[in-house]
């Protein structure tokens, strides 16, 4: 493929993760759109920190890159978002069981991500909105959580209040 970044660098200084370790070398382990989409089980926490409010996926390098200024928003309505996730914020995704999320994300590239990854990012990305309470009283419950990732993002929410080093 033509190479066109010429001496851009512009995705791999915005990255939040430091994904990058070279040009077109990207560490996918600590790359925001794998650990919340593909990645099973508990995040590192020092990854949590950075993976801000992004609940699935992440777009920073595709927003900062040039080529994609020209590019126009999709209209095909294939790219519209479900009516039901189009109602869905944060903090009823929390709240939501896993068969609610289950049903919330059918027939969505979310459900990729699959109940307990939602959740488990639901509880990070709470704390980077800024949504101390809720995401504190859905650690609360979901502590004992079957899955390693929800009960380490539980973990990490309840020292992250303990510690108050909160945002
Ligand atoms: S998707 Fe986000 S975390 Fe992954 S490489 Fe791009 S900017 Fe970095
Ligand atoms: S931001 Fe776009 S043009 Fe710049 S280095 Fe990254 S992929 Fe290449």
């Amino acid at each position: 493929m033509h190479e066109r970044c010429g001496s851009c660098r512009a995705c791999l200084d915005a990255c939040p993760t430091d994904a990058f370790d070279a040009p077109f070398q990207l560490d996918a382990r600590r790359c925001i759109s794998y650990l919340t989409i593909e990645h099973r089980g508990a995040i590192d926490p020092s990854l949590m920190e950075a993976t801000d409010d992004w609940l699935f996926g992440c777009d920073v390098c595709q927003e900062v890159c040039p080529w994609n200024r020209r590019v126009e928003p999709a209209d095909d309505p294939a790219f519209a978002p479900l009516p039901a996730l189009a109602e869905i914020g944060l903090a009823s995704l929390l709240d939501a069981d896993e068969a609610r999320i289950r049903e919330l994300t059918r027939g969505s590239p979310l459900a990729r991500a699959r109940p307990a990854g939602l959740l488990r990012n639901a509880l990070v990305a709470a704390v980077h909105a800024g949504l101390h309470d809720e995401a504190l009283h859905a650690a609360w419950r979901l502590d004992g959580h079957e899955d390693d990732g929800v009960r380490a993002a539980a973990r990490w929410v309840i020292e992250r209040a303990e510690t108050g080093s909160q945002d």
